[in-house]
């Protein structure tokens, strides 16, 4: 009988789960909200019964559930499956994830970071398709990311690497939830965007009151209808994308740069800046062959690539 996967994206605000062929075509899938704030033990029960019914949808297709994959946010180690700690799920403390799913579901559960899963998805199936080595940035509230080196994710030695939002760009910057300042996150999320035009306001004495609750998308828009300043905020968050991805062209030396998140939206806004600044500052070859372009998968991306570790693992277990 054909194997299939269940590939479960578990994001703060809403759960993608899916039934995943071997070809990575998608044959049902659903979305819920998440409600992260009633705590783990209905989260998990939520779940589990989302998981059932992918696999009774299976069971119409005369498939077999092989696995489930499960993209989570936070620092999950990626061995034990153990979820660490999550900034979506404030009561998720060491929460032994994987042991919990395999001892209801009886069946084999890999977790993965939630980013880490993105990147896998978009290798598999999306933007980076046949392409062996990878970097995938998400800019969303935060940046995260994931590292494909030969098809499969860079974890390092606990599980978390690729937490390619967190290099520092500027040695004194904006502090940092992760207790750094000037990480890349303070400057190419939707909130750094933010704080950078508030930023800029100030400085050129700008009247700031009424946008004191302005968001990323209004400035994306103010851009587009010509206001220099929101222009300008743009550019510079482009520029400081640029210096990370031009770090780790230099380090990984990948083929391509994949970003999706919700910040591509402003694709056009910050691009230019950024292939610009990649040029300065890596080296000339790598700077000129590794592509920099947008995500293609979207919001599937992280179940579709949950499913693809689901793969990975047990191709490796049989
Ligand atoms: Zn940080």
């Amino acid at each position: 009988m054909d194997r299939v996967v269940i590939g479960v994206d578990l994001g703060g605000t809403n759960t993608r789960t899916a039934l995943v062929a071997r070809s990575g075509d998608i044959l049902e899938k659903q979305k819920e909200e998440t409600l992260a704030a009633e705590g783990h033990e209905k989260v998990i029960a939520k779940l589990i019964r989302n998981i059932d019914r992918q696999r009774a949808n299976a069971d119409q297709y005369g498939r077999r559930v092989a696995a489930v994959g499960v993209g989570a946010p936070g620092v999950i180690h990626e061995q034990t499956g153990v979820v660490v700690k999550s900034p979506n799920f404030p009561d998720w403390n060491d929460l032994p994830l994987k042991q919990i799913l395999e001892r209801e579901l009886k069946l084999p559960v890999f977790i993965e970071n939630d980013a880490n899963a993105a990147a896998l998805g978009e290798q598999w199936r999306g933007a980076a398709k046949d392409i062996r080595s990878m970097i995938f940035l998400t800019l969303g509230t935060g940046v995260g990311g994931g590292i494909i080196l030969d098809g499969r994710i860079w974890h390092g030695a606990d599980g978390m690497a690729g937490e390619v939002g967190h290099m520092t760009i500027i040695p004194d910057g904006r502090t940092c939830g992760c207790g750094n300042r000037g990480c890349l996150e303070m400057y190419a999320s939707s909130r750094g965007i933010v704080m950078t035009f508030k930023a800029m306001c100030a400085g050129k004495h700008l009247d700031t009151e009424g946008r004191k609750e302005i968001t990323s998308a209004q400035i994306y828009q103010a851009a587009r209808n010509g206001d220099t300043v929101a222009h300008l905020v743009m550019k510079d968050m482009g520029r400081h994308l640029g210096i990370g991805i031009a770090n780790l062209i230099n380090i990984f030396n990948p083929e391509m740069v994949v970003i999706g998140g919700g910040v591509k939206a402003a694709w056009d806004l910050f691009i230019d800046a950024t292939r610009e600044e990649v040029r300065k500052r890596a080296f000339a070859y790598t700077a000129e062959r590794t592509k920099i372009v947008p995500s293609m998968l979207g919001d599937e991306a992280g179940m579709v690539g949950a499913a693809a570790v689901a793969f990975q693992k047990i191709a490796k277990l049989s």
